[in-house]
C-alpha cells in the first residue's frame, strides 16, 4: 500500500487520524470552529504531549499524521510565533497552571503572540539587552525598547526577555516573561520593510506590568529559556511552523468559513508567511513550466543542484530530528538554518531568472500577482532572522564542533560594569 510502513502501530494511528478527519472536517466550518475541533482533538499538533493538545507522537509517526491531513487537503492548525516559538517554550518550562492558561488560545488560534527579544543594540549579542524588569510586590514593572518584533501589532501576548539583575554577568541576570500586550504600558510602532509590508515593529515599554505568575522559568534563568525558543526558531522540523493554516502575521478572522479564508489567503498572503510556509518551492516549479526553461541545459543543471541541496536539507533535518534530546532540537539546527538561507537565495535567483524580463516586474504586473517577487525581496531576511548566518557559523563551531569559544571579555563582568549598560537612557 502506498505510503505504508512496516510499523502497524503507526499505520493504525494514521488510520485513526484519517477517520477523525473524515468525521469532523468541512471547509464550510468557520475557521474558529475548525481550529477549536482540531486543536482539542490533538491531531492538529500530533507531536505535542497528549495532555496538551497533542498526541505525544515522535518522528515518523507525527510526520505521517500530518501527511494524512495534507493528502486530504484539510486546513491545518494555526501557525505563527504562538505555535512555533511560544508553545514549545511554554511546554518545556511552563507550570501546569501556565499551560492551562496559555495553550488553549494558542492551539485554537484565538491568541496571536509576538517575540520580544531583539533590541536596537542587542541583536546578535542578545545577552546585552537593556530592557529592565523590576520586582514590585507580586508584579514586575518593565521599561525599555524592543525592535524587529514581528506581528507585535496584532499580538495578544508576547514572549519577553528582560534584565532583572544588572549586578551579575550579562547572561545570568535575564528573566523570561509572558507579557500581556494589550495594556497601557505597551506601545507598538510598525516599521515598513522593502517588501512593502509592515511585518516588523518597535515596541516600547513604559511601566508595563507583568504578574510574577507569568514569569517562565526561574528568575535569572531567562537566557537558558530563550535558547530553547531560539533552537525551535532555527528548527525547520518545528511542528508549530507548518504546514498549517493561518499566517505568520496578522490576526486571523475566525468568523470566516475556512473556504473563504483560504480563498483570501491565496490572494493576499504576505511574503513572510509565503516564505515560511514553503510556498516558494511549489511556485518555482510552476514558473519553470510556464516560462518553458526546464529544457535549457544550464538552467537544468542549476535546478538539479538546487534540488539536491533541498534534499540534503530534508535529510539533515531528519537526522537532527532523530538526534533531538528530550524533544528539544540541538545545535545542529544551525546547520539547517544556514543551509536554508543558501537554498532560499538559490531559489530566488533561479526563479527570477526563469521568468526572464518578467523577473523585473512587480506587484500586479508580475507573474503570480508578484508574490514570488515579494518573496525575492524577503529572502535576505532569512539570513538574519533567528540569528544571522555568521552567528549560526559561530554556534556550529562552538557547540556542534567543540571549537574554542569566541573571545568575549565582557562575559564574566557584572552587566552594570559594561560600557553598553551605561549608555544614555539605559
Ligand atoms: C524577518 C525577521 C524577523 C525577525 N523577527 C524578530 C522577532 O519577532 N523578534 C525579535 O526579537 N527579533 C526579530 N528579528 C531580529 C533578529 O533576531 C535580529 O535581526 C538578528 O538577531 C540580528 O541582530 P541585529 O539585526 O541587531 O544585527 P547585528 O547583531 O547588529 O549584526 C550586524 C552584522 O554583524 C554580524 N555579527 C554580529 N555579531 C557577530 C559575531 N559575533 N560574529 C560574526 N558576525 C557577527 C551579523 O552577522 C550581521 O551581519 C527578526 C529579524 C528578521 C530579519
Amino acid at each position: 500500500m502506498a505510503g505504508a510502513t512496516a510499523n502497524p502501530d503507526v499505520d493504525a494511528l494514521v488510520a485513526e487520524a484519517g477517520a477523525w478527519l473524515d468525521e469532523h472536517w468541512s471547509p464550510e466550518l468557520t475557521v474558529g470552529d475548525w481550529w477549536d475541533r482540531l486543536g482539542n482533538s490533538g491531531w492538529g499538533f500530533p507531536a505535542w504531549p497528549e495532555r496538551w493538545f497533542g498526541k505525544g507522537l515522535r518522528g515518523d509517526a507525527a510526520r505521517r499524521v500530518i501527511s494524512e491531513r495534507l493528502r486530504r487537503d484539510v486546513f491545518g492548525p494555526p501557525t505563527g510565533i504562538s505555535t512555533f516559538l511560544a508553545a514549545p517554550t511554554i511546554l518545556a518550562y511552563g507550570t501546569d497552571e501556565q499551560k492551562q492558561r496559555f495553550l488553549p488560545g494558542i492551539a485554537t488560534g484565538r491568541d496571536v503572540w509576538c517575540q520580544l527579544f531583539s533590541e536596537p543594540e542587542a541583536g546578535s549579542d542578545m545577552a546585552s539587552l537593556q530592557t529592565r524588569a523590576v520586582r514590585d510586590g507580586d508584579e514586575w514593572v518593565v521599561n525599555g525598547q524592543k525592535v524587529w518584533s514581528s506581528g507585535a501589532q496584532f499580538a495578544r501576548y508576547g514572549i519577553l526577555i528582560a534584565r532583572t539583575d544588572p549586578d551579575v554577568p550579562k547572561h545570568k541576570g535575564i528573566t523570561y516573561f509572558l507579557i500581556d500586550m494589550q495594556q497601557p504600558g505597551v506601545e507598538v510602532r510598525p516599521l515598513r520593510e522593502m517588501t512593502g509590508e509592515a511585518a516588523f515593529n518597535e515596541v516600547f515599554f513604559t511601566d508595563a506590568r507583568i504578574p510574577d505568575a507569568d514569569r517562565l522559568g526561574a528568575q535569572g534563568e531567562g537566557w537558558r529559556v530563550a535558547m530553547t525558543t531560539l533552537s525551535n526558531e532555527r528548527d525547520p522540523n518545528n511542528p508549530g511552523m507548518g504546514p498549517g493554516g493561518g499566517s505568520m502575521l496578522g490576526k486571523p478572522d475566525l468568523t470566516l468559513t475556512v473556504a473563504e479564508y483560504r480563498r483570501r489567503q491565496s490572494e493576499e498572503i504576505d511574503a513572510f508567511s509565503f516564505a515560511i510556509g514553503g510556498g516558494a518551492g511549489a511556485l518555482f516549479d510552476e514558473l519553470v513550466q510556464q516560462f518553458g526553461v526546464a529544457g535549457d541545459p544550464v538552467f537544468r543543471q542549476r535546478r538539479a543542484k538546487l534540488h539536491s541541496d533541498r534534499l540534503t536539507q530534508r535529510w539533515t533535518g531528519a537526522r537532527g530530528k532523530a538526534n533531538a534530546k528530550g524533544g528539544q532540537p540541538g545545535p545542529e539546527v544551525s546547520t539547517l538554518k544556514l543551509g536554508g538561507s543558501n537554498v532560499g537565495r538559490d531559489l530566488r535567483n533561479l526563479g527570477l531568472e526563469a521568468m526572464g524580463p518578467a523577473g523585473m516586474l512587480a506587484d500586479g504586473d508580475a507573474p503570480a500577482g508578484g508574490i514570488f517577487h515579494r518573496y525575492a525581496l524577503f529572502v535576505p531576511a532569512s539570513s538574519i532572522a533567528g540569528g544571522s548566518d555568521e552567528v549560526q557559523r559561530n554556534i556550529i563551531g562552538e557547540r556542534a564542533l567543540g571549537l574554542p569559544k569566541e573571545p568575549d571579555e565582557s562575559r564574566d563582568l557584572p552587566f552594570s560594569q559594561l560600557r553598553t549598560s551605561r549608555r544614555p537612557g539605559a
